[in-house]
């Protein structure tokens, strides 16, 4: 096998399972306290202020950030464990998701001291709700096609165009955006972007709703018409945001968000089978345990990479693709598993049909957001010098 594909063997040290303990005793307390129900169909509820604020008092959110901007210094490995539990409990986290995954890191690297310093302690604190405004009407994959404008004015840019399936811009304070400063060139078709922190505050931006296939509103349309930026928001190099996109990638797509959002219909599916199933069901949900224990070794062994400060991009993308593809048919496979079985008990069935038609509605976006699979396969196929 080629050594451009490196998964480290790492296993979750005991200082995790000691933290999993403490997190799942915080959601216990929080489920018995009528905060969020785990079994639920998802609702636009899953953005909370008072359980983010709950969840940072308890130093979860920015856990790897330095101490001085309100982080623990903890490790990835850690920051893996918080992920996992809270995605199977299904728990409110919309509010600090983002900024905590990969806004924040962002800033860390490229903001200046004091944005710094205003900014990441609030989103330690779950005050602080980010949106990543990358996507355009005609810049999806071809993120370097993108081409709302950034004109240089006194002390600042002027922004002009459109940003489309901004997920969260309704409820952002900050949205990360790459805006065009200057046109590519032809030795460099990706130069020209450059990196803003923009306040959601900010006159001249207008946000509309996008409702996805089930309704709720998770997307935007987000609409700059002459909005001012300062020259202190810029992230990074002016016309180099191509070479720090791709860090923040290895942040997106290696977590056990990118295989677990369809979970609940695997957990439904244990419950409808029953304590003894029949052994079609048992092999076959069987093969599902043993796919999604490979998938979860895969991320967290890209989480320990992180940790050792490598970047590993291409097992990311391995990640995302098999994972997602995985989430993806889970709702079918469930479907076919469950087919046979009479669980006697309508009321029972009826949950674990209600979860698979949502996850079932929610499956096409799977392997799109955050980079299509075509777009993935792309850069892994590049990472083992295949094209
Ligand atoms: C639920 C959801 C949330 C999202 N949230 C955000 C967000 O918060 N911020 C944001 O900026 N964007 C967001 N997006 C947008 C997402 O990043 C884009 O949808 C994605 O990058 C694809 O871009 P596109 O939709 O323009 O499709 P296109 O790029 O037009 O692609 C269309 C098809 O062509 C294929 N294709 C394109 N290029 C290639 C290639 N080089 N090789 C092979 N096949 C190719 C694609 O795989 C796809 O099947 C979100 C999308 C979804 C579904």
């Amino acid at each position: 096998m080629s050594t451009a594909l490196q998964f480290d063997p790492i296993r979750l040290p005991p200082e995790c399972e000691v933290l999993r303990r403490e997190v799942r005793a915080f959601l216990a307390e929080e489920i018995a306290a009528g905060t969020f129900d785990p079994a639920a169909i998802e609702t636009d509820d899953l953005f909370n202020r008072e359980f983010s604020r709950r969840v940072g008092k308890k130093g979860w959110i920015g856990i790897t950030w330095p101490k001085k901007y309100g982080g623990q210094e903890r490790s990835f490995l850690e920051r893996y464990v918080i992920t996992e539990e809270f995605r199977i409990a299904n728990a409110p986290v919309r509010l600090h998701f983002t900024a905590d995954r990969q806004s924040g890191p962002v800033l860390i690297k490229y903001a200046n001291e004091a944005l710094k310093a205003d900014i990441l302690p609030r989103i330690t604190r779950g005050e602080c709700c980010f949106g990543i405004g990358m996507s355009e009407p005609n810049s999806g994959s071809d993120l370097f096609a993108a081409s709302t404008k950034a004109t240089k004015t006194d002390g600042g840019y002027r922004i002009n165009g459109t940003k489309v399936w901004t997920s969260n811009a309704h409820n952002a304070d900050y949205l990360i955006a790459i805006f065009r400063t200057a046109p590519a060139t032809k030795e460099n078709r990706r130069h020209g972007l450059t990196s803003f922190l923009v306040d959601m505050k900010s006159p001249g931006i207008t946000v509309s709703p996008i409702y996805n296939l089930t309704g709720l509103h998770d997307f935007n349309e987000v609409v700059f018409g002459d909005m001012f930026i300062p020259d202190t928001h810029v992230l990074g190099e002016i016309d180099g945001a191509w070479k720090q996109a791709t860090s923040e990638l290895a942040f997106e797509r290696s977590g056990p968000e990118r295989f677990l959002e369809t979970f609940i219909v695997m957990i439904e599916l244990v419950r409808v089978l029953g304590a003894k199933p029949d052994v079609r069901a048992a092999e076959a949900l069987g093969r599902l345990v043993a796919q999604v224990h490979t998938l979860r070794r895969m991320s967290v062994s890209v989480n320990g990479m992180l940790q050792a400060g490598k970047e590993p991009i291409v097992e990311a993308s391995v990640v995302k693709d098999l994972g997602t593809v995985w989430e993806q048919r889970l709702p079918h496979r469930a479907r076919e598993i469950a087919a046979f079985v009479d669980s006697g008990d309508v009321t029972n069935r009826a949950l674990f049909e209600e979860h698979l038609a949502f996850a079932t509605m929610i499956a096409p976006k799977l392997t799109l957001q955050g980079g299509t699979t075509e777009v993935l396969r792309g850069i892994i196929a590049r990472g083992l010098g295949l094209r």
